[in-house]
């Protein structure tokens, strides 16, 4: 069995020269579905597996734009189309100078999984652009969207391929995109793009979603040992979005974050972060973490180190892929730290991983973790369709159920493949088997 597996792995390494994380997070879902495929042998026939790390569909295209001063700069764009067979493909959008092909066939390898998960109707996909929006004007970043949307354009619509955000990607961009997409198809196609305004299509609860759910998916975990969150300190990485949503639910459910980062460092405030300056900072003003240091006495910005070296009970990961290494693993344990739930896509590196399980842990991949982002996403695309708007409560009661509905899921397929407590398993195995007994129902295409 292990065979098949072996093959197909190398199959992608060589036709994907040089993509380091996309094999990285093959490799993880191969090995996972080892226990899979010894118990229901048919998974590993028709090239089921061959098929399903191959890409439906890859566009690059350029994306040609003005800057300010008036010269011509050029980016390059992607939108990679994973696997439609659950739904439209489905997945956001990066905007980051490390965005390369290898990168957004990571995201939307994972995105197929994750998307599976949230039992919504949702395929899998990715895209994004090495383009930088950090130090862009309002008005340089409008002219980049609307050109990348020129050419996404195409390629998309409500029941082909509805994208998102992702890192560098916010309400900002996503309003540019779909003012671009309107103008281009004379068609208010509210359904084609998720993270809308609230004022055109948006959902609430959208922006909280992501690290809403992480938090709620690192309380069921404690609750499967008798536990909460309640008075535990919380180790949280990155600024953006996802971050900020994370220690809101954090603090809510009684936890005290006392971390986040940026580029520039990492921030530690003992006394638990002041969300209302961070978001000032992050979400109004669009600064640095060192601009929260300087309003907030006894808060302090370390430029040496990672986050990880600050002892905690739960570490959330909600920067970027492969920000947690072996030797971060090694040092949060150390520390005493007992859970960690992944708001980012694949920021546990594999030793880190390996870390965590063989202490025993609790620790949640991203891709059950970080899913109530894309699950409301779905939730958004289901009011557009019905034309309504339903309240804050009703749609944060879905995304409760969906979170923990992930949870059991996970759990249940860790048992039944002789892994309990292992969540690894647990979701590659659960979004798997989801999406493969759809390939075989579809036949070979
Ligand atoms: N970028 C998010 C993710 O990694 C959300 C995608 C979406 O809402 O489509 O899942």
């Amino acid at each position: 069995m292990a065979e098949v597996v072996e093959k197909v792995y190398e199959q992608v390494v060589a036709r994907n020269r040089g993509e380091t994380e996309f094999h990285q997070a093959v490799r993880e879902v191969l090995d996972s579905l080892a226990p899979v495929i010894a118990k229901h042998p048919h998974y590993a026939e028709g090239a089921l597996l061959e098929r399903i790390v191959e890409p439906e569909r890859q566009v690059i295209f350029r994306i040609p734009w003005v800057d300010d001063a008036g010269n011509v700069q050029v980016n390059r764009g992607f939108r990679i189309e994973f696997n439609s067979a659950l739904g439209p493909y489905k997945g956001g959008l990066r905007f980051h100078p490390s965005v390369n092909a290898g990168i957004i066939k990571f995201l939307g390898f994972e995105q197929i999984f994750k998307n599976a998960l949230t039992n919504q109707a949702i395929g899998g996909g990715k895209g994004g652009s090495d383009f930088d929006p950090h130090g862009r004007s309002d008005a340089e970043v409008m002219r980049f969207c609307q050109s990348f949307m020129t050419e996404l354009s195409r390629h998309i619509g409500p029941s082909t391929d509805v994208p998102a955000g992702d890192i560098g990607v916010g309400g900002r961009e996503i309003g540019f995109l779909f003012g671009q997409y309107k103008r281009l198809r004379n068609s208010y196609d509210a359904g084609v793009l998720t993270g809308k305004g609230l004022a055109w299509g948006g959902s609430l609860v959208r922006t909280e979603a992501t690290g809403y759910g992480t938090v709620l998916f690192a309380q069921s975990m404690l609750a499967t040992r008798g536990q909460s969150l309640e008075g535990k300190r919380v180790a949280v990485s990155g600024s953006g979005n996802v971050a900020i949503y994370a220690i809101e639910k954090a603090q809510q459910l009684g936890a005290t974050p006392i971390t986040f980062s940026d580029s520039s460092g990492y921030v530690v405030d003992e006394a638990g972060v002041d969300l209302d300056l961070l978001k000032q900072v992050k979400e109004v003003e669009r600064g640095r973490v060192a601009d929260y240091v300087s309003r907030r006495p006894g808060a302090r910005l370390v430029t040496e180190g990672r986050v990880w070296d600050v002892p905690v009970d739960v570490a959330l990961p909600c920067a970027t892929q492969n920000e947690l290494d072996g030797s971060s693993a090694a040092t949060l344990l150390r520390g005493g730290c007992a859970v960690v739930a992944e708001g980012a896509n694949m920021p546990s590196t594999p030793e880190a991983i390996e870390a965590f399980q063989a202490a025993g842990i609790l620790y949640a991949p991203g891709k059950a973790a970080n899913a109530g982002g894309v699950a409301t996403s779905a939730l958004e695309m289901e009011q557009n369709a019905g034309r309504t708007r339903w309240s804050f409560e009703t749609a944060e009661a879905k995304l409760t159920a969906i979170m923990a509905d992930i949870h059991d899921s996970c759990v249940a397929a860790a048992e039944e493949y002789g892994r309990p407590g292992d969540y690894v398993l647990g979701a590659n195995a659960a979004g798997f088997t989801r999406v493969a007994d759809v390939m075989i129902a579809h036949g070979v295409v």
